[in-house]
């Protein structure tokens, strides 16, 4: 059982060396990605063919450095790449060079308006600067911006949002509506292209999810820079859910879309554990668990939601690109389990049956049945990371 899990394990990771996911050999799950010019948000690659990055935002108070560590810590364990701190006064850019040295991801400074806090968070490390440069004043101020910006190796993103377009806009276009939002960050963009400046990725962020996808949809015909998408204020955490995977699900499927943000009234881990089950449903990031389970019915031959929950809970922790499928029968069990690494299959008289790597493997009672699949898991991650050890190091992983 060992040995086949390594050959797997050394299979796998042989395909995602060579750059592109050749196991999708099913032509309709192909997802053809907008081609952008890529930029740096600090060692995190943005666009071309970077994998889509997942960020979230700190809603601790950034002059609290410590309790805004914790968050991104936090943020950083269930995945983030990117992790956004919003630095509204002197005290919050004074508090972002301890953030920034210590945290362990790169960190993006939220800055609306006040030029001088974004000199300051380009000074503390910032990787990047969330600035609209229409909005701070002359052009003096702009170019000083993408001054301190170059000398400290910042990006920036320009984040245009529905809610806060310029009022000529409004009063040209009547109502925010695509348009006015491409036509926006097309401003705001050629205040930096015309100082040459070009590392900079645009968000054109609405609540209305027909607003926001087609004004993406506009601005990514209209630039070739890296996009930011996210529907913005979408609501708690299950609408939330919802309204993002329509919005951001349509995007990323059109191929838009270099890094995003599930914007959610709630713990910002969880906007990125949403984000990263996104990408993870649309094949365009592999990290971790994915379990594909049943709703469970009166066939089930064990609690399938309990054990559900239970395993989800208990392999958080796994990084390594594993699927599960824990089904409650046979109705749908061993087609499941065939298109799985590791399966769990409901079977009657307190028999169930356990697939590994598609194929039917040993049988098991109940009693152990969480303790066994996650063992199982564990060991193919071992598995996996042993087989990655013995390769030349890996560049760019999914
Ligand atoms: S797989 Fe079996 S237990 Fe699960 S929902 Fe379908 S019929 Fe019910």
């Amino acid at each position: 059982m060992a040995i086949a899990f390594v050959q797997r394990a050394k299979h796998v990771l042989k395909i995602m060396w060579r750059g592109i996911d050749m196991t999708n050999y099913r032509p309709y799950r192909d997802i053809q990605r907008r081609k952008s010019r890529q930029i740096m948000v600090g060692d995190v690659a943005v666009g071309g063919d970077a994998p889509i990055s997942v960020q979230t935002m700190t809603n601790t108070p950034t002059s609290d450095a410590a309790a805004t560590l914790d968050q991104i810590n936090r943020a950083a364990e269930a995945g983030a790449d990117l992790v956004r701190v919003s630095c509204p006064d002197e005290d919050s850019t004074a508090a972002l060079k301890t953030i920034v040295k210590e945290s362990p991801v790169p960190i993006i400074a939220d800055i609306h308006f006040h030029y001088r806090r974004a000199l300051e968070a380009a000074k503390a490390g910032a990787a990047c600067l969330r600035i609209n440069p229409g909005n701070i004043g002359s052009s003096d101020r702009v170019a000083e911006v993408i001054k301190a910006a170059r000398d400290h190796g910042c990006s920036m993103r320009i984040g245009v949002n529905g809610g806060s377009l310029e009022r000529n806009l409004l009063e040209k276009y009547g109502e925010p509506c695509p348009d006015a939002l491409v036509e926006s960050a097309l401003y705001h963009a050629s205040l930096l292209q015309d100082k040459d400046f070009h590392d900079f990725k645009i968000s054109v962020k609405a609540s209305d999810v027909f607003l926001a996808v087609a004004a993406y949809h506009g601005l990514a015909d209209a630039i070739d820079c890296p996009l930011h998408i996210g529907i913005t204020e979408a609501g708690g955490l299950r609408a939330g859910t919802v309204k993002s995977s329509i919005g951001l699900g349509n995007l990323l499927w059109s191929g838009i879309g270099d890094t995003i943000r599930v914007s959610l009234s709630a713990d910002p881990v969880e906007e990125v554990k949403v984000g990263f089950e996104m990408l993870k449903s649309l094949g365009l990031r592999h990290r971790g668990v994915t379990v594909i389970s049943c709703p469970s019915c009166s066939r089930q031959q064990f609690d399938v939601i309990s054990s559900v929950r239970e395993i989800e809970d208990r392999l958080a922790h796994i990084n390594e690109p594993i699927t599960v499928s824990i089904i409650g029968c046979v109705v749908n069990g061993p087609g499941e389990a065939r298109l799985t690494d590791i399966g769990l299959t409901g079977g009657g008289k307190d028999t169930h049956q356990i697939y590994l790597s598609g194929m039917a493997d040993h049988r098991l009672q109940n009693g152990d049945l969480v303790d066994h699949v996650v063992a199982l898991v564990e060991d193919r991650a071992e598995a996996i990371q042993r087989a990655r050890d013995d390769q030349p190091k890996m560049t760019n992983p999914k």
